[in-house]
C-alpha cells in the first residue's frame, strides 16, 4: 500500500469499482499521501453493530437485522448461483442481547480508550446498521467530544426517538449522512420499511435542528430509475454523493434493457457535473448477461413478493425485459 501497490482487502474495497470505469471510496476522498507505516490515525469508520429497522433492497444480512429477521421467517434468497443467507456468526449476533455487544464488553471500552488517545484524530464517522438505534452511541459521542462527527443513517427510527436524540446532542457538531437515492413508491421498494413522507419528515427534523446533513446515495439500476427525481428535491440544498452498489452483480448500473438506459441516461443529463455521474452513465453501455439480467428478475420478484411492495414504478420496458 505505502508503494501505491494493491493487496487483497485494497481490491475488495476499491480496485473492483476501478476497475469497471466507476469512482471508488478512495478517489473520492481527499488525496492523503501516507509514506509511514506508524501514521497517527486522523479519520476513524466505526460500526456499532448491524442493528437496523430496515431492508434496503441492495442491502443483506450481513448488514442488516432487518435482513436477517427476513430470512429467519421467509428463508434465505435464491439468486442464480448466489444465495443471500444468515451466517453462522449473523445468527450468533442476533442471539445475544445488544449490551453484551456493544459499549459494555471489554473490546469496545479499549477501543473507546484508545479513540481518547489519539489526539491527532480529526475525523470519525459512526455507520450502520442503524446507529440511532443504538443505546450506546451517546456514549461514543460523549468520548469523540471535538472532532469532527458523521452519522451514516437510513432515518429508519421513530421520530420520538430521533427528536430525544437532537435535543441531547444539540450544538455538537455531528453531521447526518442520510441514505437515499429516489422518491416516492420507488424510495419505499429500495428502502423497505420505511416511507417516502416519514423519510422526508425526518431529514426537516435534523435540518431544523441545526445539523448539517449530506446525503449518500447508492447507485444500483434500480436506483437510477428516480434518481433524477430525488436530485430535484434535495440536491439544490445538499451535498449528495454517489456510491456504487456493492456485492449484488444483477443491481450493477449496466443491468437494464436498451429503452430503459436511454431513458435514464436522458434524465440525468442536467446532472452529469456531479462527481462521478458521468462514469456511472458511461458504464450504462456495458451490456447486460443473461445470468445478470434473470438473476436480477428473481431478485425482485422475490423481494417485492415478500415485502409486499409493487413494481409499477419501474418502466414497462425494463419490466417486460424483465418478464415480471
Ligand atoms: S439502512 Fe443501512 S444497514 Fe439498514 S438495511 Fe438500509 S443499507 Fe442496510
Amino acid at each position: 500500500m505505502l508503494d501505491g501497490g494493491r493487496c487483497d482487502s485494497c481490491t475488495h474495497g476499491c480496485y473492483k469499482y476501478e476497475d469497471q470505469g466507476l469512482v471508488s471510496a478512495r478517489l473520492r476522498s481527499d488525496p492523503v499521501q501516507i509514506t509511514v507505516p506508524d501514521a497517527p490515525l486522523r479519520r476513524l469508520q466505526i460500526s456499532l453493530s448491524n442493528d437496523c429497522n430496515l431492508s434496503c433492497a441492495y442491502c443483506g444480512p450481513e448488514w442488516s437485522t432487518g435482513w436477517q429477521r427476513d430470512i429467519i421467517r421467509n428463508g434465505p434468497y435464491e439468486v442464480g448461483e448466489s444465495q443471500l443467507n444468515n451466517t453462522n456468526w449473523s445468527r450468533l449476533w442476533d442471539r445475544m442481547k445488544q449490551r453484551q455487544r456493544s459499549t459494555d464488553t471489554r473490546f469496545f471500552q479499549l477501543l473507546l480508550r484508545e479513540i481518547e488517545l489519539a489526539t491527532d484524530l480529526e475525523e470519525v464517522a459512526v455507520l450502520g446498521g442503524e446507529p440511532l438505534l443504538h443505546n450506546q452511541l451517546p456514549e461514543v459521542l460523549t468520548r469523540v467530544q471535538g472532532k469532527r462527527v458523521t452519522i451514516a443513517s437510513g432515518l429508519g427510527v421513530s421520530d420520538s426517538r430521533l427528536r430525544q436524540f437532537l435535543k441531547r446532542h444539540r450544538g455538537q457538531n455531528i453531521e447526518f449522512m442520510c441514505s437515499a437515492e429516489s422518491t416516492g413508491e420507488a424510495f419505499e421498494f429500495l428502502r423497505n420499511g420505511i416511507t417516502w413522507p416519514d423519510y422526508q419528515r425526518r431529514v426537516a427534523m435534523i435540518s431544523d435542528s441545526g445539523h448539517r446533513i449530506k446525503f449518500g446515495a447508492t447507485i444500483s439500476n434500480l436506483s437510477l430509475f428516480g434518481l433524477h427525481l430525488f436530485l430535484e428535491q434535495y440536491a439544490p440544498r445538499f451535498s449528495v454523493g454517489l456510491n456504487p452498489v456493492t456485492d449484488r452483480s444483477w443491481l450493477n448500473a449496466n443491468v437494464m434493457d436498451e429503452a430503459s438506459k436511454q431513458q435514464v441516461t436522458e434524465q440525468l443529463r442536467p446532472w452529469l457535473t456531479m462527481p462521478g455521474m458521468t462514469q456511472y452513465i458511461q458504464s450504462l453501455q456495458n451490456p447486460a448477461t443473461e445470468p445478470q439480467r434473470a438473476m436480477l428478475a428473481r431478485y425482485v420478484s422475490e423481494f417485492s413478493k415478500r415485502k409486499q411492495q409493487p413494481t409499477a414504478w419501474m418502466p414497462a420496458e425494463f419490466r417486460s425485459w424483465l418478464g415480471i
